[in-house]
């Protein structure tokens, strides 16, 4: 492990300044970024540590809920408002890692974790182009069950590891964030990338640039709202597939809006617009349910071990709905 230097950041605008230095890197619950310096993947010469930042409040606002970039996992998922109003976050967050973990974890450093790929987290494996770029795909002929099938490239078939994540999208959060030119907001749905030919870029925030807070708009039916996950075992283990869904019903039954993402099978939170569509206007029930299901993964492109994803996805996608439409 490469030696590094540590300070803690009193201000934002210096923390912001420190990140100039293209050596320097954020510092959060360190959940993720701690585990890949010790495995050789990060070497970063300088961590600056934001958790002493004035950014942990969750605050109630007019336009809905603000978390702070360094509010841990386990108080936003503990949170009243958030388990009254957003229950699909809240559901997301402790479906993610582990008690200690959550207890660290910040959403900021939620959102910028690395996949979980196992030949990007072993640097003796010389095929990554996450980790290298140019260096091929590893996981192309090899171990990929835990792969994307939407989205991906022929350079990273890589899935993006957040629970929290796959809930924000759904709720259209919004990611402010700030740097040397300013603030500025990006959608959830624009913060994470494909992989594309640049599958080292995991996100649209600059390296000299810092979350400060997450915005959740009021969604009058986020509290008809759930988060499904499917994994390999029910503790501690990332998601197969997993769905975020938030129903919006009116007076005659009748779903007036809803929302859709998947988790565990792409590079990205992927928020399924169309199957969206599908659901409004549709009384709740299996026919709605399958048909959201398929547009949802209508542009599936399984490789040779992850093709059960496919079905998985369909099933999950109509529990999950089923799950969001009976709550009161
Ligand atoms: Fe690396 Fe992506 Fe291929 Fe995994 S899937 S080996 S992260 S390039």
């Amino acid at each position: 492990m490469r030696a590094f230097a540590y300070t803690r950041a009193t201000d934002v605008s210096g923390a912001v300044a420190a990140a100039r230095d293209p050596d320097v890197k954020f510092l959060g619950g360190g959940t993720n970024l701690l585990d890949l310096m010790k495995m050789g993947v990060e070497h970063p010469g300088h961590l600056v540590d934001v958790t002493r930042l004035p950014l942990a409040a969750i605050e109630e606002r007019e336009s809905g809920l603000r978390l702070g970039a360094t509010a841990r996992n386990s108080d936003v998922a503990n949170h009243p408002l958030v388990r009254q109003r957003y229950r699909v976050l809240s559901e997301a967050l402790v479906a993610g890692a582990s008690p200690q973990l959550r207890n660290m974890a910040t959403m900021g450093g939620n959102l910028m974790q690395r996949t979980r790929c196992a030949y990007f987290y072993d640097p003796t494996f010389a095929e990554c182009n996450k980790r290298v770029p140019g260096s091929g795909c590893a996981a192309l002929q090899g171990y990929h069950r835990m792969h994307a099938i939407l989205g991906a490239s022929e350079a990273c078939i890589a899935t993006h590891p957040s629970d929290a994540a796959v809930a924000l999208a759904a709720l259209d959060a919004v990611v402010r964030v700030v740097g040397p030119g300013g603030e500025r907001a990006i959608p959830i749905v624009d913060f994470h990338r494909l992989p594309g030919d640049t599958p080292q870029l995991d996100t649209n925030l600059r390296g000299d640039e810092l979350i400060t807070a997450i915005d959740l708009p009021a969604l009058p039916f986020g509290r008809r709202s759930h988060y499904l996950k499917v994994r390999d075992r029910n503790s501690y283990a990332f998601a197969l597939v997993s769905v975020a869904a938030a129903l919006d019903l009116d007076g005659q039954g009748v779903i007036r809006q809803a929302r859709l993402a998947l988790g565990g099978v792409a590079h990205k939170p992927w928020r399924v617009a169309e199957a969206e569509q599908r659901l409004v206007g549709q009384r709740p029930g299996d026919g709605a349910w399958r048909a959201a299901a398929e547009a949802a993964v209508a542009g599936a492109r399984p490789r040779r071990d992850n093709a059960f994803k496919v079905e998985l996805a369909r099933r999950s996608i109509a529990r999950a709905l089923a799950t969001t439409a009976a709550l009161t």
